[in-house]
């Protein structure tokens, strides 16, 4: 029996780094799992591995998170062929910024568009699925940042700090309906999206992690799966911190 077996699941930003590592752990558990991502069969090798490997339905779908329609028929689509939503992940993210005073409105507003607006669009749509089905688990990505802030990272510390505040308030408004509604606050995460800073300011940042290391995907996959599954099944409202002790 694996951990989430049987349960139907849907992962945003499940092309590579994190998200990816997720779809693959929630397979290995036995979900069923939709993965989305933005460019047009980017996961269709990966994701057709992992239904060999673990002998379940991992299916790919591309489309912008921040495209509402897209959204609607993707949640639609999963109704529509499993009848049911067990487990939403809003990982997709972007990491840009720059220092205050050079901080274009467009880019806060890109920022906000997927680390915030989508986020919030896409577990409306889901919660109307799973307050119906009266269960339910949603888990959000926030960021060691959002509540320890960054210097040079201000739009993306108030996007994850935005993420955080609505895990809060969400659990409160739909724990009755038996959905859960929690976040992981990564920290330093050896992927893409952080690599994007280059080696120089890795290493100086690896100096703020006790532990001596970056992080993996699977340490945050990990995690998301404990909430995704009923393990967790009373904890709710919750930002789990994934950071092996680092001091931004
Ligand atoms: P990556 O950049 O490696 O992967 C991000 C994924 O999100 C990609 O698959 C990307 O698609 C997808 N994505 C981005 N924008 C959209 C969109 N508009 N619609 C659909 N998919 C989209 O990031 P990580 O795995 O590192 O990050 C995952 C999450 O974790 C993010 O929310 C990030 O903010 C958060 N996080 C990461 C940390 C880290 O150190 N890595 C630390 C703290 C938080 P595509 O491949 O097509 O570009």
């Amino acid at each position: 029996m694996g951990l989430l077996d049987g349960k139907v699941c849907f992962v945003t930003g499940a092309g590579r780094g994190i998200g990816e590592e997720t779809v693959r752990r929630f397979a290995e558990e036995g979900a069923i799992v939709y993965g989305t991502d933005l460019i047009n069969g980017s996961m269709d090798e990966s994701f057709g591995k992992f239904c060999t490997q673990y002998k379940t339905e991992v299916i790919p779908m591309y489309f912008d998170v921040t495209d509402e329609t897209a959204s609607k028929s993707a949640i639609m689509q999963i109704k529509r062929e499993q009848g049911r939503l067990d487990v939403l992940v809003n990982n997709a993210g972007i990491m840009q910024d720059n220092v205050i005073g050079m901080i274009s409105y467009e880019l806060m507003k890109k920022v906000f568009d997927v680390n915030v607006f989508a986020v919030l669009q896409i577990t409306q749509l889901a919660a109307k699925l799973m307050m119906r089905q009266r269960s339910g688990s949603i888990v959000n990505i926030s960021s060691i940042v959002g509540s320890e802030g960054a210097a040079g990272q201000t739009v993306y510390s108030a996007s994850k700090g935005a993420v955080a505040a609505m895990t809060k308030a969400a659990s409160k408004e739909l724990s009755p309906y038996g959905i859960r509604v929690n976040a992981v606050a990564p920290g330093l995460i050896n992927t893409d999206l952080f690599r994007a800073i280059g080696e120089k300011k890795i290493q100086e940042n690896l100096s703020h992690v006790r532990m001596g290391r970056l992080g993996e995907p699977i340490d945050v996959a990990n995690v998301i799966t404990f909430l995704a599954s009923d393990m967790s099944a009373y904890v709710t409202g919750e930002i789990i911190g994934v950071d092996g002790e680092t001091h931004v």
